[in-house]
């Protein structure tokens, strides 16, 4: 993205899991962290508040913060409707890298290398989003394809030609890569539905726990959201001075956090309808109204919520602090 640092006053980076796991983890340590592995939480109890351990153990806390995923058990706690947690798209995505040596010997793909960015291939409701990770010694690539099958039925050993299949045809190059794949999984995608409470007593979930959401709004949007809901978590428990304040810490920190994470979550949703035309007067529209920015010239709007002016101003000039300050200072406190 051009400018990028310009206009938002931070770099872009996109970072590979691991290595963002090991930070935290460093840093946690350095903050006297104690951290406690293979301990799989069996039940939430908001009095106390406390967690039963599979292993029997139980822990109390001030405050239990659950981020336990897509999947989460605590996410029941807040929502007692009963409904799933997620909705089918009707889509999924193989998840793929190349050593970026194999690359770099042909010059009708080292291109891609050349400087960090992010390259994306829209065509017939498939797309195919690839960026360079780890200081540029991997390329990731994420290839969406429509799927609306069970994933419990699905054999990881077909993967790999599955997804040579579903890309064939397109750019010679993209094909190029695709053929120096050497594995792949396949991710269903889903799209969290929004709650309207976090907490339950002291107990708060965040991250997918609370908000998973399709990774179509920079693909880092879904982790960078978990990494908001932290910053903002912090900054709300910040404001108190005793453990009685802290459910409207939790209270003012939701209010917050499901404002933001529901706009993302209805964006990406967007983007994938937008991506993902059939081919069609749909599709020569969205690729007209994409002209100019294709071709380098300036652009007020676009179908490309990425690159969309309006849609970039609100996704990343965000600052979770600052939204849980103003939060904070119209409750009068
Ligand atoms: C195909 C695909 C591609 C994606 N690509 C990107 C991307 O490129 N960039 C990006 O930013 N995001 C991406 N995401 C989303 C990203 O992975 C999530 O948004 C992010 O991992 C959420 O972090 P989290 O900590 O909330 O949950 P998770 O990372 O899911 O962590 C939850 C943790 O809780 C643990 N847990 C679960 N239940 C229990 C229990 N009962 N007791 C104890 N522990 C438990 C799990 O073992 C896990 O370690 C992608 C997702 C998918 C499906």
């Amino acid at each position: 993205m051009p400018d990028f640092r310009n206009v938002f006053h931070a770099p872009y980076y996109v970072i590979h899991r691991a290595d963002f796991h090991a930070a935290l983890h460093r840093r946690a340590l350095d903050l006297g962290v104690r951290i406690k592995l293979a301990s799989r939480v069996a039940e939430y109890n908001p009095q106390g508040p406390s967690i039963s351990l599979e292993d029997g153990t139980t822990v109390s806390a001030d405050l239990i913060v659950a981020a336990d995923g897509v999947k989460s058990v605590a996410r029941r706690l807040v929502d007692k409707t009963g409904q799933r947690a997620f909705e089918q798209t009707g889509f999924a995505a193989y998840r793929a890298t190349v050593d970026v040596a194999k690359m770099k010997g042909d010059p009708e793909i080292s291109w891609l290398l050349e400087r960090p960015s992010l390259n994306i291939w829209i065509g017939d409701q498939r797309h195919v989003m690839t960026y360079t990770i780890g200081a540029g010694k991997s390329f990731n690539m994420v290839l969406s394809h429509p799927d609306t099958t069970d994933p419990t039925s699905w054999d990881r050993s077909d993967a790999l030609s599955d997804m040579k299949r579903e890309f064939q045809g397109w750019d010679k190059r993209l094909e190029k890569i695709i053929g120096m794949i050497e594995s792949t999984i396949k991710w269903p995608l889903v799209s969290g539905i929004p709650l309207a409470r976090w907490a339950s007593g002291r107990i708060i979930i965040l991250g997918d726990a609370a908000h998973t959401m399709l990774p179509y709004m920079s693909q880092g949007k879904c982790a960078a959201m978990a990494v908001e809901d932290g910053v903002a978590l912090t900054c709300s428990l910040s404001k108190i001075e005793s453990k009685a304040d802290i459910p409207q810490a939790l209270s003012i920190f939701e209010q917050v956090r499901i404002d933001r994470t529901s706009k993302m979550q209805e964006a990406s949703l967007l983007n994938g309808k937008l991506w993902h035309f059939s081919d069609g007067p749909l599709q020569r529209a969205r690729d007209a109204a994409m002209q100019p920015e294709i071709k380098g010239e300036p652009f007020s709007h676009s179908p490309n919520q990425w690159s969309d002016p309006a849609t970039q101003m609100w996704t990343y000039q965000y600052d979770a602090e600052a939204e849980i300050e103003r939060a904070w200072q119209r409750t009068g406190m």
